[in-house]
């Protein structure tokens, strides 16, 4: 993956100084209130202008997921589409990748890694966009 004119292609995904992608969230200064992405406002307490930048971490659990066997035209079906507890906090729904999309090979909380691929791993017409995917944990 070159990091040469990436772009995020989710609203979860940030680029760091040196075009490292990581995955974002805000946090409520006043009510401490965690929200995947970027935010200038709270939804929780609704202050205005006190949303911290974190960083979700690299790893989390598997809080629920999907084998999704219909998608949109050119995206290779069947995938794992995941919602994963972030251990930085938060929620963050992705695909998981290095898992055969069969429930006998996921568990509930199974620990996953963060990794960051080109969108056009999973759609050809993605190519360019930097994505976020969970795999099972490399270091697990
Ligand atoms: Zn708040």
């Amino acid at each position: 993956m070159s990091s040469d004119a990436l772009k995020a292609a989710t609203q979860f995904v940030a680029l760091n100084e040196k075009s490292e992608p990581y995955l974002v969230g805000s946090r409520c200064e006043a009510c401490d209130q965690l929200f995947p992405g970027l935010r200038q406002h709270c939804a929780g307490c609704y202050s205005r202008d006190c949303m911290k930048q974190i960083d979700l971490g690299t790893h989390g659990s598997l809080y629920s997921y999907t084998v999704v066997h219909r998608s949109y035209k050119g995206v290779s079906v069947p995938f794992v589409s995941a919602v994963v507890d972030m251990d930085g906090g938060g929620s963050i729904k992705g695909t998981m990748l290095n898992v055969p999309p069969d429930p006998d090979e996921l568990t509930f909380g199974m620990p996953l890694s963060v990794v960051f691929r080109c969108a056009s791993c999973i759609n050809p017409e993605a190519e360019g966009y930097v994505s976020h995917f969970f795999t099972p944990a490399l270091d697990a």
